[in-house]
């Protein structure tokens, strides 16, 4: 009998690794517009982390030959950092997160994460180990719970539970009258944009990568909803490398750093507050998205 079930097991496995690669495709979708082939040279180690640093070193890439997007752009994160890119909207904040997860290879320069040469490990050992918060999350039609679980193969309920506490959508759950069982998706219980991105932040904490890619939301989530979104990634940050791409300013007063990127060059970095006493770039960027808040209508 058991010589019978070894097969539909190892079917199974097929089905759950294909699946997963759908959904890692799906997120990926959210990063890059097209993947291009990048490989492995031949008998490439893993990447083992020592340290969660992240290290651009003069990088140049465009998507076409004759259209630089990041031009020799150098910078650092530290372990335990947690870091913002900002900058006017095409500048190339997105580009770097698809190069950093090595969608894309560098024209020239280095990408350094841990010490190692992103084009020297492999690259699902790479992507293991670096948690991606996508703008929009990709959700199965299935239970919420398993949704969660989908952050790492054959977690527990009560790892599942601890990731939903830790991504403060436990009580949203457990008020459910299924609870982790609830279907959602397109058959089921349809989740608001905070919602979605608390489930993606507890697959990533499932996952535990030592670094975390934030990639905020543009414009799906309501001021209110998008402080508390904060609040937990702050939380989530703790402890671990962040690096969040950032589309509005709001988000990145408390970050450790703010890297300001302009046409693909790093043109300021420094805290908050060291930028606005620069005032450079970052600090019109600033005025000029209070001027606009202040001119936004009340709402109703
Ligand atoms: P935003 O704040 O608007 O999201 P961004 O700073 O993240 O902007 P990127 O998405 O990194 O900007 O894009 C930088 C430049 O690269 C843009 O001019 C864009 O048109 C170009 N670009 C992005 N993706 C591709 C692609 N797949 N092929 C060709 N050009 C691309």
């Amino acid at each position: 009998l058991t010589q019978l079930f070894r097969p539909l097991d190892l079917l199974g496995m097929v089905y759950r690794t294909v699946r997963q690669g759908l959904i890692d495709m799906a997120e990926m979708f959210a990063l890059v517009d097209t993947p291009v082939e990048v490989s492995d040279p031949p008998g490439a180690p893993a990447l083992i982390m020592r340290q969660p640093t992240v290290r651009f070193d003069n990088v140049r890439f465009g998507y076409e030959p004759d259209r630089e997007i990041l031009k020799s752009l150098s910078f650092r994160v530290e372990a335990g950092e947690r870091v913002a890119i900002v900058g006017p909207s095409g500048a190339g904040k997105s580009t770097i997160a698809r190069l950093l997860f090595r969608f894309y290879d560098p024209t020239s320069g280095r990408i350094l994460v841990s010490g190692k040469d992103l084009t020297s490990v492999t690259q699902e050992s790479l992507r293991s180990q670096i948690g991606v918060v996508p703008q929009d999350s990709v959700l199965f039609n299935d239970t919420i719970g398993y949704n969660i679980a989908y952050g790492r193969e054959g977690a527990t309920r009560s790892e599942i539970e601890a990731a939903a506490r830790g991504a403060a959508i436990a009580d949203f759950i457990e008020r459910l009258p299924d609870g982790y069982e609830t279907e959602v998706g397109e058959r089921g219980l349809k989740l608001s944009g905070g919602e979605k991105q608390r489930v993606a932040i507890a697959r990533t904490l499932l996952k535990n990568p030592p670094i975390i890619l934030f990639d905020e939301a543009t414009s799906a989530l309501d001021t209110r909803t998008e402080q508390e979104i904060m609040q937990t990634i702050r939380a989530v940050a703790r402890d671990r490398t962040t690096l969040t791409i950032a589309h509005r300013l709001s988000t990145v007063v408390d970050a450790d750093r703010i890297l300001v990127l302009d046409e693909g060059r790093l043109v300021e970095s420094g805290s908050h507050g060291e930028l606005l006493a620069h005032a450079g770039l970052y600090a019109e960027m600033w005025q000029r998205q209070a001027a606009d808040t202040a001119n936004e209508p009340e709402p109703v």
